[in-house]
């Protein structure tokens, strides 16, 4: 019987979270949080693959500049330092930038997760985007400790683990981007589907 309310999302573990021998320890997060792992794969991006991956929308790239804005007031540090702007449109479409230089870079972990609430769990396993805000528990505040500040003196991605679809429609939207419409796979776990 399907679990009411089951979904699907996508999960990506980042350069950081390959090389720092992770893939199996945030597999063994999901599984054993009843979450079934449904399409599963080692890849290396292309730079097309992973501009198309990211929004471009002005409101997601407004959204990354406030965040990062924030925490530069927050820290008293000076944003145009490290952006040459204040303009939080143009700090989002810098930081998309380096995103996607870190992302295509090195070999990746992509797999499809469903599960109930799949995606709202996952985020929760995940933890904060923040490394150094991620609650202890979770994947990003057990194994990393990076922030926007120490990324972006150093112009590059806040190196957070692994990516998360936010939304439902989101997670379709990247599922059938990066495995298409056919290779998920059915079958039943052990004590949740039957
Ligand atoms: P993800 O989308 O990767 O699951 P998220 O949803 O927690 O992470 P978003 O706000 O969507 O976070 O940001 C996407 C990614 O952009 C972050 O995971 C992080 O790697 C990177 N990022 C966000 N803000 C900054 C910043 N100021 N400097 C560098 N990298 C950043
Ligand atoms: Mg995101």
């Amino acid at each position: 019987m399907q679990i009411p309310k089951e979904e699907k999302t996508y999960v990506m573990i980042k350069p950081d979270g390959v090389r720092k021998g992770l893939i199996g320890e945030i597999i063994r997060r999901m599984e054993q949080r009843d979450l079934k792992i449904v399409a599963l794969e080692m890849f290396q991006p292309s730079r097309e693959q992973m501009d198309k991956h990211y929004p471009k929308d002005e409101k997601w790239l407004r959204r990354i500049g406030e965040r990062t804005q924030a925490t530069y007031t927050k820290y008293d540090h000076d944003i145009k330092r490290d952006f040459g702007t204040a303009d939080p449109l143009r700090v989002g479409k810098t930081v998309r930038k380096w995103l996607i230089d870190y992302m295509s870079s090195a070999p990746l972990v992509k797999m499809a997760v469903q599960g109930v609430h799949a995606v709202d769990m996952v985020r929760k396993i995940v933890g904060d985007t923040m490394p150094y805000l991620a609650d202890m528990g979770t994947i990003r505040g057990d194994y990393s400790a990076d922030s926007a500040i120490s990324a972006n003196i150093e112009h590059r991605a806040i190196f957070n683990l692994i990516h998360a679809s936010e939304t439902p429609q989101e997670a379709r939207h990247e599922i059938e981007h990066w495995f298409g419409k056919k290779n998920i796979f059915k079958y039943k776990r052990f004590g949740i589907d039957e």
